[in-house]
Protein backbone atom coordinates (compact mmCIF):
# COMPACT_ATOMS: atom_id res chain seq x y z
CA UNK A 1 0.00 0.00 0.00
CA UNK A 2 1.02 3.19 -0.73
CA UNK A 3 -0.29 6.19 1.55
CA UNK A 4 0.88 9.66 1.02
CA UNK A 5 0.16 11.29 4.57
CA UNK A 6 2.58 14.55 4.28
CA UNK A 7 0.03 17.23 2.66
CA UNK A 8 1.36 19.65 4.42
CA UNK A 9 4.44 19.40 3.28
CA UNK A 10 3.24 19.42 -0.11
CA UNK A 11 0.03 18.41 -2.35
CA UNK A 12 -0.42 16.54 -5.55
CA UNK A 13 -1.31 19.23 -8.60
CA UNK A 14 -5.11 18.63 -9.22
CA UNK A 15 -6.37 17.27 -12.82
CA UNK A 16 -7.87 20.75 -13.11
CA UNK A 17 -5.08 22.47 -12.32
CA UNK A 18 -2.67 20.09 -14.77
CA UNK A 19 -5.32 20.77 -17.60
CA UNK A 20 -5.41 24.70 -17.45
CA UNK A 21 -1.42 24.84 -17.55
CA UNK A 22 -1.19 23.10 -20.35
CA UNK A 23 -1.96 25.37 -22.88
CA UNK A 24 0.63 27.93 -21.64
CA UNK A 25 3.29 25.59 -21.97
CA UNK A 26 2.54 24.46 -25.67
CA UNK A 27 0.45 26.96 -27.40
CA UNK A 28 0.71 30.11 -25.01
CA UNK A 29 4.22 30.31 -24.33
CA UNK A 30 4.34 34.38 -25.19
CA UNK A 31 5.89 36.58 -22.51
CA UNK A 32 3.23 38.68 -20.92
CA UNK A 33 5.24 41.74 -21.62
CA UNK A 34 5.84 41.48 -25.16
CA UNK A 35 3.79 43.92 -27.07
CA UNK A 36 2.45 41.72 -30.07
CA UNK A 37 -0.91 40.36 -29.36
CA UNK A 38 0.57 36.46 -28.76
CA UNK A 39 2.56 38.27 -25.74
CA UNK A 40 -1.19 40.02 -24.68
CA UNK A 41 -2.79 36.34 -24.27
CA UNK A 42 -0.22 35.33 -21.73
CA UNK A 43 -0.94 38.22 -20.37
CA UNK A 44 -4.50 38.53 -20.23
CA UNK A 45 -4.00 35.07 -18.77
CA UNK A 46 -2.25 36.49 -15.90
CA UNK A 47 -4.75 39.19 -15.22
CA UNK A 48 -8.02 36.56 -14.79
CA UNK A 49 -5.53 34.72 -12.46
CA UNK A 50 -5.21 37.78 -10.12
CA UNK A 51 -9.19 38.71 -10.41
CA UNK A 52 -10.22 35.12 -9.62
CA UNK A 53 -7.97 35.40 -6.45
CA UNK A 54 -8.63 38.42 -5.33
CA UNK A 55 -12.45 37.04 -5.53
CA UNK A 56 -11.69 33.98 -3.64
CA UNK A 57 -9.52 35.65 -0.72
CA UNK A 58 -11.81 38.99 -0.81
CA UNK A 59 -9.16 41.93 -1.92
CA UNK A 60 -8.72 43.92 -4.83
CA UNK A 61 -6.75 42.45 -7.96
CA UNK A 62 -3.64 45.18 -7.22
CA UNK A 63 -2.89 43.91 -3.84
CA UNK A 64 -1.98 40.52 -5.38
CA UNK A 65 1.54 40.45 -6.18
CA UNK A 66 2.39 37.00 -7.50
CA UNK A 67 6.21 35.37 -6.14
CA UNK A 68 7.89 32.48 -6.49
CA UNK A 69 5.56 30.97 -3.14
CA UNK A 70 5.41 31.36 0.43
CA UNK A 71 8.65 31.87 1.67
CA UNK A 72 9.47 35.03 -0.66
CA UNK A 73 5.66 36.39 0.24
CA UNK A 74 6.78 36.09 4.09
CA UNK A 75 10.03 37.53 3.31
CA UNK A 76 8.69 40.66 0.77
CA UNK A 77 5.77 41.08 3.48
CA UNK A 78 7.77 41.30 6.28
CA UNK A 79 10.55 43.55 4.76
CA UNK A 80 8.14 45.72 3.13
CA UNK A 81 6.54 46.35 6.90
CA UNK A 82 9.95 46.98 8.10
CA UNK A 83 10.76 49.69 5.67
CA UNK A 84 7.36 51.50 6.14
CA UNK A 85 8.35 51.11 9.81
CA UNK A 86 11.56 52.63 9.43
CA UNK A 87 10.44 55.34 7.37
CA UNK A 88 8.22 56.29 10.60
CA UNK A 89 10.49 55.59 13.09
CA UNK A 90 8.99 52.01 14.09
CA UNK A 91 11.73 49.19 14.36
CA UNK A 92 10.06 47.22 16.86
CA UNK A 93 8.33 43.88 15.57
CA UNK A 94 6.18 41.29 17.18
CA UNK A 95 5.65 37.62 16.06
CA UNK A 96 5.46 34.57 17.87
CA UNK A 97 7.90 31.20 18.60
CA UNK A 98 6.17 29.33 16.02
CA UNK A 99 6.75 30.61 13.25
CA UNK A 100 8.24 29.23 9.70
CA UNK A 101 11.30 29.61 9.33
CA UNK A 102 10.61 31.80 6.23
CA UNK A 103 9.27 34.16 8.76
CA UNK A 104 11.81 33.61 12.03
CA UNK A 105 14.93 33.71 9.66
CA UNK A 106 13.61 37.32 8.21
CA UNK A 107 12.86 38.32 11.56
CA UNK A 108 16.41 37.73 12.91
CA UNK A 109 18.17 39.35 10.24
CA UNK A 110 16.28 42.69 10.68
CA UNK A 111 17.47 42.13 14.04
CA UNK A 112 21.08 42.46 12.62
CA UNK A 113 19.91 45.58 10.90
CA UNK A 114 19.00 47.79 13.95
CA UNK A 115 15.40 46.32 14.70
CA UNK A 116 14.39 44.69 17.98
CA UNK A 117 12.13 41.67 17.73
CA UNK A 118 9.80 40.27 20.69
CA UNK A 119 8.60 36.46 19.95
CA UNK A 120 5.41 35.98 22.28
CA UNK A 121 4.76 32.65 23.75
CA UNK A 122 2.52 29.91 22.46
CA UNK A 123 0.32 28.28 24.80
CA UNK A 124 0.62 24.40 25.26
CA UNK A 125 -2.73 23.98 22.94
CA UNK A 126 -0.94 25.87 20.42
CA UNK A 127 -2.90 28.81 20.48
CA UNK A 128 -1.48 32.51 20.17
CA UNK A 129 -3.60 34.36 22.95
CA UNK A 130 -4.64 37.72 21.42
CA UNK A 131 -4.17 40.18 24.14
CA UNK A 132 -0.89 38.78 24.97
CA UNK A 133 -0.32 40.08 21.10
CA UNK A 134 -1.85 43.14 22.04
CA UNK A 135 0.53 43.32 25.42
CA UNK A 136 3.72 43.61 23.38
CA UNK A 137 2.73 45.96 21.29
CA UNK A 138 5.14 49.15 21.93
CA UNK A 139 4.91 52.55 20.89
CA UNK A 140 7.70 51.82 18.20
CA UNK A 141 5.75 48.30 16.65
CA UNK A 142 5.57 48.98 13.26
CA UNK A 143 4.56 44.67 12.49
CA UNK A 144 2.66 42.04 14.13
CA UNK A 145 3.05 38.40 11.95
CA UNK A 146 1.37 35.89 13.63
CA UNK A 147 0.63 32.98 11.15
CA UNK A 148 -3.01 31.81 10.70
CA UNK A 149 -2.64 28.00 10.80
CA UNK A 150 0.92 26.46 12.09
CA UNK A 151 2.43 23.83 9.59
CA UNK A 152 3.68 21.56 12.23
CA UNK A 153 1.01 21.06 14.59
CA UNK A 154 -2.17 22.57 12.55
CA UNK A 155 -3.67 24.70 15.25
CA UNK A 156 -5.82 27.98 13.95
CA UNK A 157 -5.28 31.08 15.36
CA UNK A 158 -7.73 33.91 16.06
CA UNK A 159 -6.81 36.19 13.12
CA UNK A 160 -9.52 38.26 13.43
CA UNK A 161 -9.20 39.57 17.01
CA UNK A 162 -5.63 39.67 16.26
CA UNK A 163 -6.31 42.12 13.16
CA UNK A 164 -8.78 44.02 14.77
CA UNK A 165 -6.35 44.82 17.37
CA UNK A 166 -3.21 45.90 15.31
CA UNK A 167 -5.76 48.06 13.30
CA UNK A 168 -6.70 49.85 16.24
CA UNK A 169 -3.45 50.44 17.23
CA UNK A 170 -2.08 51.42 13.90
CA UNK A 171 0.40 48.96 13.09
CA UNK A 172 0.92 46.59 10.39
CA UNK A 173 -0.47 42.70 10.40
CA UNK A 174 0.97 40.16 8.68
CA UNK A 175 -0.20 36.29 8.46
CA UNK A 176 1.50 33.53 6.92
CA UNK A 177 -1.31 31.56 5.58
CA UNK A 178 0.35 29.28 3.57
CA UNK A 179 -1.26 26.31 5.48
CA UNK A 180 -4.69 27.77 5.58
CA UNK A 181 -5.72 29.03 1.91
CA UNK A 182 -7.66 26.72 0.25
CA UNK A 183 -8.24 24.56 3.37
CA UNK A 184 -10.43 27.61 5.29
CA UNK A 185 -12.31 30.34 4.56
CA UNK A 186 -9.68 33.34 4.76
CA UNK A 187 -11.37 36.94 4.23
CA UNK A 188 -8.74 40.01 4.03
CA UNK A 189 -10.98 41.90 4.29
CA UNK A 190 -12.78 41.21 7.26
CA UNK A 191 -10.09 39.88 9.13
CA UNK A 192 -8.02 42.93 8.61
CA UNK A 193 -5.20 41.47 7.38
CA UNK A 194 -2.34 43.91 5.50
CA UNK A 195 -0.15 41.27 4.27
CA UNK A 196 -0.75 37.89 3.44
CA UNK A 197 1.65 35.24 1.99
CA UNK A 198 0.06 31.97 0.07
CA UNK A 199 1.41 29.41 -1.92
CA UNK A 200 0.21 26.75 -4.31
CA UNK A 201 1.70 24.13 -4.02
CA UNK A 202 -0.26 23.61 -0.29
CA UNK A 203 -3.84 23.34 -2.08
CA UNK A 204 -3.10 21.25 -4.81
CA UNK A 205 -1.49 24.36 -7.41
CA UNK A 206 2.33 24.20 -8.69
CA UNK A 207 5.51 24.61 -6.92
CA UNK A 208 7.67 27.26 -7.06
CA UNK A 209 4.53 30.12 -7.49
CA UNK A 210 2.53 31.80 -4.17
CA UNK A 211 1.56 35.13 -3.86
CA UNK A 212 1.67 38.47 -1.63
CA UNK A 213 -1.56 40.06 -0.59
CA UNK A 214 -0.83 43.47 0.70
CA UNK A 215 -2.87 46.41 1.08
CA UNK A 216 -3.04 48.71 -1.77
CA UNK A 217 -2.23 51.97 0.49
CA UNK A 218 1.23 50.35 1.89
CA UNK A 219 4.35 50.21 -0.63
CA UNK A 220 5.83 46.97 -1.35
CA UNK A 221 10.31 46.54 -1.07
CA UNK A 222 10.77 44.68 -4.40
CA UNK A 223 12.96 42.04 -3.31
CA UNK A 224 14.22 40.31 -6.59
CA UNK A 225 15.52 43.59 -8.68
CA UNK A 226 15.23 43.47 -12.51
CA UNK A 227 12.64 44.28 -14.89
CA UNK A 228 9.10 46.11 -14.16
CA UNK A 229 6.99 43.31 -13.37
CA UNK A 230 4.39 43.01 -11.47
CA UNK A 231 4.10 46.87 -11.39
CA UNK A 232 7.06 47.22 -9.77
CA UNK A 233 7.28 44.66 -7.09
CA UNK A 234 8.30 41.88 -8.23
CA UNK A 235 10.92 41.82 -11.37
CA UNK A 236 11.44 38.35 -13.31
CA UNK A 237 9.02 37.11 -16.55
CA UNK A 238 5.79 35.91 -14.82
CA UNK A 239 5.59 31.86 -14.33
CA UNK A 240 2.37 32.08 -16.68
CA UNK A 241 1.18 28.59 -16.52
CA UNK A 242 2.18 28.28 -12.75
CA UNK A 243 0.02 31.27 -11.79
CA UNK A 244 -3.14 29.76 -13.77
CA UNK A 245 -2.79 27.32 -12.29
CA UNK A 246 -2.22 28.53 -8.69
CA UNK A 247 -5.77 30.80 -9.70
CA UNK A 248 -7.41 27.59 -11.22
CA UNK A 249 -6.20 25.19 -8.24
CA UNK A 250 -7.72 27.99 -5.69
CA UNK A 251 -11.06 28.17 -6.90
CA UNK A 252 -11.70 24.26 -6.70
CA UNK A 253 -10.09 24.22 -3.53
CA UNK A 254 -12.62 27.06 -2.10
CA UNK A 255 -15.31 25.96 -3.85
CA UNK A 256 -15.09 22.03 -2.16
CA UNK A 257 -13.45 23.60 0.97
CA UNK A 258 -17.12 22.51 3.26
CA UNK A 259 -17.23 19.28 1.75
CA UNK A 260 -13.69 18.40 2.09
CA UNK A 261 -13.08 19.71 5.10
CA UNK A 262 -15.71 17.52 6.85
CA UNK A 263 -14.73 14.59 5.07
CA UNK A 264 -10.98 15.02 5.93
CA UNK A 265 -11.71 15.88 9.64
CA UNK A 266 -13.62 13.07 10.42
CA UNK A 267 -10.94 10.83 8.80
CA UNK A 268 -8.76 12.67 11.17
CA UNK A 269 -10.43 11.82 14.18
CA UNK A 270 -10.31 8.71 13.27
CA UNK A 271 -6.66 8.65 12.62
CA UNK A 272 -6.21 10.24 16.35
CA UNK A 273 -8.12 8.31 18.12
CA UNK A 274 -6.10 5.33 16.66
CA UNK A 275 -3.13 6.84 17.54
CA UNK A 276 -4.04 7.80 21.06
CA UNK A 277 -4.57 4.33 22.05
CA UNK A 278 -1.34 3.71 21.83
CA UNK A 279 0.35 3.82 25.56
CA UNK A 280 2.58 7.28 26.43
CA UNK A 281 1.44 9.01 23.52
CA UNK A 282 -0.20 12.85 23.61
CA UNK A 283 -1.79 15.10 20.89
CA UNK A 284 0.14 18.35 20.14
CA UNK A 285 -2.26 21.03 19.60
CA UNK A 286 -5.62 21.81 20.55
CA UNK A 287 -7.87 18.84 19.41
CA UNK A 288 -10.83 21.34 17.97
CA UNK A 289 -9.41 24.69 16.63
CA UNK A 290 -7.25 23.08 14.13
CA UNK A 291 -7.23 22.53 10.38
CA UNK A 292 -9.24 19.57 8.77
CA UNK A 293 -6.54 17.17 7.31
CA UNK A 294 -3.55 17.59 10.47
CA UNK A 295 -2.40 15.66 13.35
CA UNK A 296 0.57 15.91 15.06
CA UNK A 297 1.18 13.08 18.22
CA UNK A 298 4.48 12.41 20.39
CA UNK A 299 4.97 9.10 21.73
CA UNK A 300 7.22 8.39 24.62
CA UNK A 301 10.50 6.52 24.37
CA UNK A 302 11.34 6.79 20.87
CA UNK A 303 13.43 8.85 18.17
CA UNK A 304 10.76 10.27 15.74
CA UNK A 305 13.39 9.55 12.64
CA UNK A 306 13.28 6.36 12.98
CA UNK A 307 9.83 5.99 13.14
CA UNK A 308 9.52 7.42 9.46
CA UNK A 309 12.04 5.24 8.29
CA UNK A 310 9.78 2.38 9.15
CA UNK A 311 6.75 3.92 8.23
CA UNK A 312 8.18 4.24 4.58
CA UNK A 313 9.37 0.39 4.56
CA UNK A 314 5.54 0.01 5.13
CA UNK A 315 4.79 2.42 2.06
CA UNK A 316 3.61 5.73 4.10
CA UNK A 317 4.98 8.90 3.19
CA UNK A 318 4.68 10.86 6.79
CA UNK A 319 6.98 13.61 8.78
CA UNK A 320 8.66 14.38 12.36
CA UNK A 321 7.68 18.15 11.80
CA UNK A 322 8.30 20.31 8.93
CA UNK A 323 10.06 19.17 6.05
CA UNK A 324 12.68 22.18 6.80
CA UNK A 325 13.73 20.45 9.89
CA UNK A 326 14.41 16.24 8.74
CA UNK A 327 17.91 16.45 8.22
CA UNK A 328 18.94 18.01 11.42
CA UNK A 329 19.26 16.66 14.65
CA UNK A 330 17.70 19.87 16.23
CA UNK A 331 13.73 19.11 17.97
CA UNK A 332 11.04 21.06 15.99
CA UNK A 333 11.59 24.90 17.26
CA UNK A 334 6.91 24.17 17.44
CA UNK A 335 7.27 21.80 19.79
CA UNK A 336 9.31 23.21 21.88
CA UNK A 337 7.48 26.36 21.66
CA UNK A 338 4.29 24.87 23.08
CA UNK A 339 6.36 23.33 26.13
CA UNK A 340 7.49 19.51 24.69
CA UNK A 341 10.62 18.64 26.39
CA UNK A 342 13.74 18.02 23.76
CA UNK A 343 13.27 14.07 24.32
CA UNK A 344 9.37 13.91 23.82
CA UNK A 345 10.10 16.59 20.78
CA UNK A 346 12.31 14.10 19.22
CA UNK A 347 9.61 11.69 19.17
CA UNK A 348 6.59 13.18 17.12
CA UNK A 349 5.07 12.17 14.06
CA UNK A 350 2.95 14.76 11.76
CA UNK A 351 0.07 13.13 9.22
CA UNK A 352 -1.43 15.57 7.05
CA UNK A 353 -4.57 14.05 4.94
CA UNK A 354 -6.19 15.13 2.02
CA UNK A 355 -9.59 14.90 0.34
CA UNK A 356 -8.13 11.92 -1.27
CA UNK A 357 -7.15 10.11 1.83
CA UNK A 358 -9.49 7.15 2.06
CA UNK A 359 -10.96 4.96 5.60
CA UNK A 360 -8.67 2.19 4.32
CA UNK A 361 -5.43 4.39 4.41
CA UNK A 362 -6.16 5.49 7.90
CA UNK A 363 -6.91 2.05 9.32
CA UNK A 364 -3.75 0.93 7.43
CA UNK A 365 -1.89 3.36 8.85
CA UNK A 366 -2.67 3.00 12.49
CA UNK A 367 -1.82 -0.44 12.46
CA UNK A 368 1.54 0.16 11.12
CA UNK A 369 2.43 3.10 13.28
CA UNK A 370 1.40 0.80 16.35
CA UNK A 371 3.35 -2.08 15.14
CA UNK A 372 6.39 0.42 14.68
CA UNK A 373 6.38 2.40 17.66
CA UNK A 374 5.90 -1.06 19.67
CA UNK A 375 9.12 -2.44 17.68
CA UNK A 376 10.98 0.53 18.31
CA UNK A 377 10.49 0.97 22.00
CA UNK A 378 11.15 -2.91 21.89
CA UNK A 379 14.97 -2.20 21.34
CA UNK A 380 15.13 1.37 23.30
CA UNK A 381 17.25 1.51 26.55
CA UNK A 382 15.18 4.62 27.26
CA UNK A 383 12.27 2.76 27.10
CA UNK A 384 13.39 0.03 29.23
CA UNK A 385 14.28 2.51 31.94
CA UNK A 386 10.88 4.01 31.70
CA UNK A 387 9.02 0.71 31.81
CA UNK A 388 11.40 -0.14 34.81
CA UNK A 389 10.43 2.97 36.97
CA UNK A 390 14.30 4.23 36.82
CA UNK A 391 12.76 7.49 34.85
CA UNK A 392 9.69 8.59 35.18
CA UNK A 393 7.03 9.08 32.34
CA UNK A 394 6.56 12.62 30.58
CA UNK A 395 3.63 11.53 29.19
CA UNK A 396 0.99 9.25 30.99
C1 LIG B 1 5.24 25.56 3.10
C2 LIG B 1 5.18 26.75 3.96
C3 LIG B 1 5.90 27.91 3.66
C4 LIG B 1 6.85 27.98 2.50
O1 LIG B 1 6.19 27.99 1.27
P1 LIG B 1 7.03 27.69 -0.06
O2 LIG B 1 6.06 27.94 -1.17
O3 LIG B 1 7.44 26.26 0.02
O4 LIG B 1 8.17 28.64 -0.09
C5 LIG B 1 5.76 29.01 4.48
N1 LIG B 1 4.96 28.98 5.55
C6 LIG B 1 4.24 27.90 5.87
C7 LIG B 1 3.34 27.94 7.06
C8 LIG B 1 4.33 26.74 5.10
O5 LIG B 1 3.63 25.67 5.45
Amino acid sequence: MHVYLDNAATTKVSTAAFRAMEPYFTEQYGNPSSLYAFGQKAHEAITEARERIATLLHCEPREITFTSGGSEADTQAIRSAAQWGAKRGKRHIVSTKFEHHAVLHTLESLQKEGFTVTLIDVHEDGIVRPEEVAAAIQEDTCLVSVMTANNEIGTIQPVEEIGKICREKGVLFHTDAVQAVGHIPMDVKKQQIDFLSLSAHKFHGPKGVGALIARKDIPLLSIIEGGAQERGRRAGTENVPAIVGMAEALEEACRKLEENGQKMAALRDRLTQGLLQIPHSVLNGDAEKRLPGHVNVCFEGIEGESLLLLLDEKGICASSGSACTSGSLEPSHVLLAIGRPHEIAHGSLRLTLSEETTPQEIDYTVEAVTQVVQYLRGMSPVWRDLVNGKQPFVIQ
